[in-house]
Parts: C-alpha cells; sequence; structure tokens
C-alpha cells in the first residue's frame, strides 16, 4: 500500500521533532555538566541546529505536504488527532515562513551578544553597557511583531507565540483587576508582624535538600524512569522526547525554600510533558497548551500543593527526620507560617505568592510603553524604580537588582515573555477548583501524602491533550468558564486572611 500524504507529513515532522530535541539536549548539558570551555563551540552547534529546523519547517516541501495531508484528512472529525494535527502544523509552518530566515539569523546573533554582555553588565552593575543593545532589541522585536501582525496591538504577535489566542485587550483587564486586589493586600500584610523565619535560613548540606526534594516530587507524579533531576543555575524543564523529560534545580546550604520549591515547580512543568499522550511523540501536538497553561501545572505543585497546610502535614515530620538539628525545635505549624511569609522585595524570582503578579505586572506594562515608543530604553531604569515604589513600595537600590535582573529581555524579543507567569498562576487556581468540584477528597489526600487523584485528573483532563486544544477551548472545557482571576483572588483572600489574622 502506498505511503498516504498524512503518513508522508508526519515523517517529515518527525526529524523537524527529532532536530528540537537534539538541540534541547545540547542546551540541557550546557546548562549542567558542560566545562566552561565548551561555550564557544556549543554556541555554535546550537545555531546550527536551530537554523536546520527554521529551514525545514519553513520549507516549499513543508507546504506541499501539509497541502496534501491537509486534503485526505478534509473529511476527519474537527477534534481527530489528524485535524488537529494539521491545523497545529499550518500554524507553526505560517509563523515560520514569515521569519525569513535573514532575520532570524540577525536576531539570534544579536541576542547572543547581548545576552553575554548582560551577565557582565549585570555583575558590574552598568546598565550602560546594555543600552544600546537594548534599542537594537526593541527594533528588531518591532520588525518580528509587524510581520506577523493582524492588526491588533503590537505585542500581539508576540503574546501569542507563547499565549496563543491571548491579546494587550484581553490582558489588560485582568492585569488590571488583580493589580487593584494585589497592591492594597500585599500592603497590608507587610504591615503585619512577620513569622520567625530564621531556622531556614541554618545550615541545610545541598545533597540532602536535593534528595528530599527529589522523593517528593516522585510522589507528586513526577516519572524518574522517564527523567531526571540535576542542579543548574536558572532551573529549567527540557523534553528531548516523551519518554524523556528532564527538571533542573538549584538550591543554597544557607536557604532552604529555594531547593524544595525550584523542584516542585520544575516536577510540574515536567509531568506536563511526560502526561502527554505516546502517539503524539514526534508531532507538533507534544507541547503544552500554551505558557500560562504550562505555567499553571508548576504553580500548581509549588505552591497550592507544595505550599499548603496539608501538604506540610504530611512532609514535615519527613523533612524534620532528614534534619533533625537545623529544625529541632520547629514545629509544624511554624513552618508551614515561615514559607508563607509576604514580604515585598526588588527580585522576582525571590518573591512570595501574594507580591509575586506585581513583578509580572511592572514588566507587562513597560514592554507596552517600550514598543509603543511612550518609553525610551534610556528611560527604563527610572521606569523600574518608579513603578517598584508605586506597586510594591520596594526601594530598589541598585540596577543589577532592578532592570538588570531578569535574562529575558537578553535572551529574546522584548514582548510575550512575562504574562505567562501570572496566567499560570490564575489558571493554577481555576484548575485546583475544578479538580476539587470532581474529585472532594483531595485535600484530605494531600494531607496522607497522596498526590494520586490530583495528578491523575492533570493528566487525564489537561496533559493528555497536548496542543490539540487552544487554550482558551481547554480552559473552557476544564473549568467551564473562560480565563478568570476570581478563583485565584480567593485563593490568596482565604489563605494569607487566616494567615495573618
Ligand atoms: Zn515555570
Amino acid at each position: 500500500m502506498p505511503e498516504t500524504a498524512f503518513a508522508k507529513l508526519h515523517r517529515h515532522f518527525y526529524t523537524i521533532t527529532d532536530l528540537n530535541g537534539v538541540g534541547f539536549l545540547l542546551k540541557w548539558d550546557q546548562a549542567t555538566y558542560m566545562p566552561p570551555g565548551g561555550a564557544a563551540a556549543r554556541v555554535r552547534q546550537l545555531g546550527l541546529i536551530k537554523t536546520l529546523a527554521h529551514e525545514r519547517l519553513s520549507s516549499a516541501e513543508t507546504g506541499k505536504l501539509l497541502e496534501a495531508a491537509e486534503k485526505e484528512v478534509a473529511g476527519y472529525a474537527p477534534e481527530s488527532f489528524e485535524v488537529s494535527y494539521v491545523r497545529v502544523a499550518r500554524r507553526d509552518f505560517e509563523r515560520a515562513v514569515l521569519l525569513p530566515t535573514s532575520l532570524a539569523r540577525r536576531f539570534s546573533e544579536h541576542v547572543a551578544a547581548s545576552y553575554q554582555t548582560w551577565t557582565e553588565a549585570r555583575a558590574e552593575d552598568d546598565f550602560s553597557r546594555v543600552r544600546s543593545l537594548l534599542e537594537t532589541t526593541l527594533e528588531l522585536s518591532r520588525e518580528i511583531a509587524e510581520l506577523h501582525s493582524s492588526g491588533g496591538h503590537l505585542a500581539d504577535p508576540l503574546i501569542a507565540e507563547h499565549d496563543f489566542g491571548m491579546t494587550v485587550a484581553q490582558l489588560r483587564p485582568l492585569f488590571t483587576e488583580l493589580r487593584e486586589t494585589l497592591v492594597p493586600m500585599v500592603r497590608h500584610l507587610s504591615a503585619q508582624n512577620k513569622p520567625d523565619d530564621g531556622f531556614l535560613r541554618r545550615h541545610y548540606p545541598l545533597e540532602t535538600q536535593f534528595a528530599f526534594a527529589k522523593a517528593r516530587v516522585a510522589e507528586f507524579g513526577y516519572d524518574l524512569s522517564r527523567g531526571r533531576l540535576d542542579p543548574t543555575h536558572h532551573p529549567f524543564a527540557i523534553e528531548f522526547s516523551i519518554d524523556d523529560v528532564r527538571i533542573t534545580t538549584r538550591g543554597r546550604e544557607d536557604y532552604l525554600p529555594e531547593a524544595l520549591f525550584c523542584t516542585f515547580h520544575e516536577s510540574g512543568h515536567g509531568m506536563y510533558h511526560q502526561g502527554l499522550e505516546p502517539r503524539f511523540e514526534g508531532t507538533p501536538l507534544a507541547d503544552g497548551a500554551s505558557a500560562g497553561v504550562h505555567e499553571s501545572q508548576s504553580r500548581l505543585w509549588e505552591n497550592i500543593v507544595g505550599r499548603s497546610r496539608g501538604f506540610w502535614s504530611y512532609a514535615f515530620p519527613k523533612l524534620k527526620s532528614v534534619f533533625p538539628e537545623q529544625l529541632s525545635g520547629v514545629s509544624e505549624e511554624a513552618f508551614y507560617r515561615a514559607v508563607n511569609v509576604v514580604t515585598p522585595s526588588a527580585i522576582r524570582t525571590q518573591a512570595d505568592e501574594v507580591s509575586y503578579n506585581l513583578h509580572v505586572i511592572i514588566r507587562f506594562e513597560l514592554e507596552l510603553e517600550l514598543l509603543e515608543g511612550r518609553l525610551a530604553i534610556s528611560e527604563l531604569p527610572d521606569a523600574w524604580r518608579a513603578k517598584y515604589a508605586d506597586l510594591l513600595g520596594a526601594e530598589v537600590s541598585n540596577d543589577k537588582d532592578g532592570v538588570l535582573q531578569d535574562v529575558h529581555w537578553f535572551s529574546g524579543p522584548i514582548g510575550g515573555a512575562f504574562q505567562g507567569y501570572t496566567l499560570g498562576n490564575i489558571l493554577s487556581a481555576q484548575f485546583y477548583e475544578a479538580a476539587c468540584r470532581a474529585h472532594p477528597q483531595i485535600p484530605h489526600e494531600l494531607e496522607a501524602g497522596n498526590f494520586h487523584t490530583l495528578y491523575r485528573w492533570t493528566r487525564d483532563t489537561i496533559h493528555r491533550h497536548g496542543r490539540v486544544y487552544d487554550p482558551a477551548h481547554l480552559i473552557e472545557q476544564v473549568c467551564g468558564t473562560g480565563i478568570d482571576p476570581a478563583p485565584y483572588l480567593r485563593y490568596l483572600q482565604g489563605k494569607y486572611g487566616e494567615l495573618y489574622c
């Protein structure tokens, strides 16, 4: 029997996915065990793989194979594997075609140079070293956005790259609602007496921290026979295939929470990819629905489960048994309160659950002002300080801990990368409410260290589907509503109202 058009397309896409997988393997190695001497060659090798994958995806051959497959599956059910496949493949193809190889190369070379200079500028606390580079990044971001523009806000195509279907027009009211509730909430909570958290800063050997965190994420559902956990500088999850999804973490011997919550967070991303339907291997469907939905899974395990009283009533005795001296005299309740202290600070990655979204909103607003031409790069450090003072009441004493703290603007375009974090927080609460509606026993199970019902629910309702459903459709299907900040605000008000009453 001759090969069908769909099978030919599938064979072609397998090679693109495998090229990306090879690139991810090079990246994982670069961020974990590569000796410093490997750096220059690795940048070259990663660039080569990326170019090969982009050329193949945007080739005339992909166009032809797609057309033939689309004709062949025209009569299939709209949500069938085949129809979903060609729909998502077409979207990826068209995005890739719109970006000329010359601009893609110019942008990736510029970003590589920016990243290198940023690491030095940040260490030296010297914004002037990256100013003109950022000006070029802004120009190129506009250029790329305009290529994909469909008449909305200039940031829309950059946002769509990560959160398909989301626009500035949808995000603005959502973020305004959060801002109006969270600013006074942070102000109120940070004026209260802080629980004692000094014991979190005792000496905790890293190996023991990592082993404890690893045991917990294995209990959550992260499959170590199809993954592994390694230390790195900037934690991430990465996949080479559905059956090899790795997570990374970092920790400090003098601060216990970092390794715990980093590991819980990344395990959520890892479980998402491990939970994809096996037949999605090698297809464009083998990824999360969007950055926001992906982040909802990491926030679910990091915060809603990982920072809950129920979870620690199970896990604290175990933690105490591996750190008996450090935690001697510390009660379960004291520990729970200590890992939920609200202190607005200048650094996003150290933020508590309540103030975290304000850090995101600040970046989102600044990105829009930059793209709209209302703010110049030279004014960025001052604008940053003003927003931190205004929203968080936090003083930003230098640019190192201010405008230079995040890698995003030095590793990609300005625009599109930050909203996903807050969408993830909002969705984590919406999904958790939906899970508890379906299985009211979940909170009791968490107290007993039984995570299976929650894990299975996320796998069956979210992970399994990969990119079959657009994010808005998936959210509607799982929650019965669109994206809605109310459950998240309810969660924060309930938890911190009780903690600080
Ligand atoms: Zn994440």
